[in-house]
């Protein structure tokens, strides 16, 4: 901590901030735990998707389930959670169901409670008002979670026609646990999948091999922790100057340690001899390992630019190359999981990082493209865009920059590489079948590309 953090966030500059309007940030709940509180259904119209999902969620948490039905729901105590069935909501005039039942919750909901709205995507052949309407339920998503306080968040599902509340279980139990605390404001698709699922797991990864790059520090050592914590067979990359903290992450989680640069030419045959050494093959490849050279575009040259593009971007595209092939021994798995990491800045395009925001948000692209190429073989293709993470890489950043960074969201607070590591294990789920082409921000809705 420089000596202006420590000022700042002394008893006396904890006071100064205050009265400059930087107040303490909320408490997030954190880990595999629901709302306190209640779960309030409000159901708009006869469909049941969302009552039979949290019928066979009702196993896994003790909150009882308040059924609102016609009624618009006024609440005595503060609920946990508000889950919205929307799925025949088509029609403009049909929105105002939704604005009865917002309105109650938005005030009466626990700190860290959860707004969760399930619809029907657009663009499926309904017609142009229920595309105008299924959009429209995004801008209303963003904006509640931009109104919600104490650490509360608010996601939008869109379930295709056919998801099946097994589909949409991981889904559900994910949004609502605490495992989503900095996932906020946020909107993505569930598709039906093969594969029936009636229970969510506790550890859903057990003896599964799982592969993670940049393992020896900040996010990728999360992410090694809670695939582990999931009943994960570790494999922890990093580059062999890490060796040292790469066999701490490694021994602490129960894993092996692959010494590697991503960016060698034979990194993929690498990975897949580690793997194949253990007569198994890769259940997820988590593509975390990435790189900073920042610099005004004015300021880049071709070295800085070609190191970031490789690391963060085409280092991964070879070693899919090689996993993706069903003849290599220790590649992934059919019914396997890819997982790359972009950023919100990257998507959004931010000063001074041409290079990377061409590196994340090509990682955007690259998810979005594989995934209907790979539907086949039941391989989902997902990535996760973190904003500002408390790590090495945003400990860098200038302290009063990195201050209003991390402030500059829905939640005022920097995320926890937790944060990202849960929402990476909720996508390597084998439930989340159905989830695949996404890009899951992390970002507390950060307000930059939000
Ligand atoms: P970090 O710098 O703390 O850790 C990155 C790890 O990757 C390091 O251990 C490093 O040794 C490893 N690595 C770098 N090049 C490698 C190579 N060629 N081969 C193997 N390993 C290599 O970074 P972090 O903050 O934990 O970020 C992890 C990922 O999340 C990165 O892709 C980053 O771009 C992304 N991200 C981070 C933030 C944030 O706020 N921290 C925000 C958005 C995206």
């Amino acid at each position: 901590m420089s000596a202006l953090e420590k000022a700042f966030y002394s008893p006396v500059g904890r006071k100064v901030a205050a009265k400059a309007g930087l107040a303490e940030p909320p408490r997030l709940r954190r880990g595999r735990t629901f709302p306190h509180g209640a779960i309030v259904l409000a159901p708009l119209g006869g469909s049941t998707l969302v009552a039979d999902t949290l019928t066979m969620l009702g196993r896994a948490y003790e909150s009882p389930v308040i059924d609102t039905g016609d009624d618009a729901p006024g609440y005595g105590d503060r609920i946990g959670a508000l889950v919205v069935d929307a799925t025949d909501v088509r029609t403009a005039a049909e929105l105002e169901g939704l604005r009865a039942v917002l309105r109650p919750a938005v005030r009466g909901i626990e700190r860290s409670g959860r707004i969760v709205v399930v619809a029907r995507p657009g663009g499926t052949g309904a017609g142009w008002e229920a595309d105008a309407v299924a959009r429209g339920l995004d801008g209303i998503n963003r904006t509640v979670a931009k109104e919600l306080r104490g650490g509360a968040t608010a996601t939008l599902v869109y379930a295709h026609e056919g998801v099946t509340p097994g589909d949409l279980l991981s889904t559900l139990g994910f949004v609502l646990q605490g495992r989503s605390a900095f996932v906020d404001g946020q909107s993505w698709h569930v598709r039906p999948a093969a594969t029936a699922v009636d229970e969510l797991a506790e550890r859903p990864l057990e003896g599964k091999v799982c592969v993670v790059t940049g393992a020896a520090r900040g996010i990728g050592a999360a992410i090694a922790r809670t695939l582990a914590r999931d009943g994960a067979i570790i494999v922890a990359v990093d580059i062999p100057a890490a060796g040292e903290s790469l066999a701490a992450v490694a021994n602490e989680v129960g894993g092996t340690a692959l010494q590697l640069d991503i960016t060698a030419d034979d990194a993929g045959a690498r990975i897949a001899a580690h793997v194949a050494a253990r007569g198994v093959r890769i259940h997820a490849m988590v593509h975390n390992a990435g790189i900073t050279r920042d610099k005004m575009l004015v300021n880049t040259d071709a070295a800085r630019w070609g190191s970031v593009v490789d690391v963060n971007l085409a280092a991964q595209m070879r070693i899919n190359e090689v996993l993706l092939d069903s003849a290599v021994e220790g590649g992934l798995a059919d019914d396997g999981r890819i997982i790359g990491v972009a950023s919100t800045s990257g998507l959004a395009g931010n000063k001074g990082q041409t290079n990377y925001a061409a590196s994340k948000a090509g990682v955007a692209g690259l998810v979005i493209s594989m995934a209907p190429d790979l539907a086949e073989r039941g391989i989902t293709v997902n990535a996760v865009a973190p904003g500002f993470i408390e790590t090495d890489m945003t400990a860098r950043i200038p302290f009063v920059q990195r201050e209003v960074f991390r402030r500059s969201n829905s939640l005022s607070q920097g995320g926890s590489p937790v944060d990202v590591a849960e929402t990476i294990g909720y996508l390597v789920d084998p439930a989340s079948q159905g989830v695949t082409g996404q890009v899951v921000r992390v970002c507390g809705q950060n307000l930059v590309g939000a």
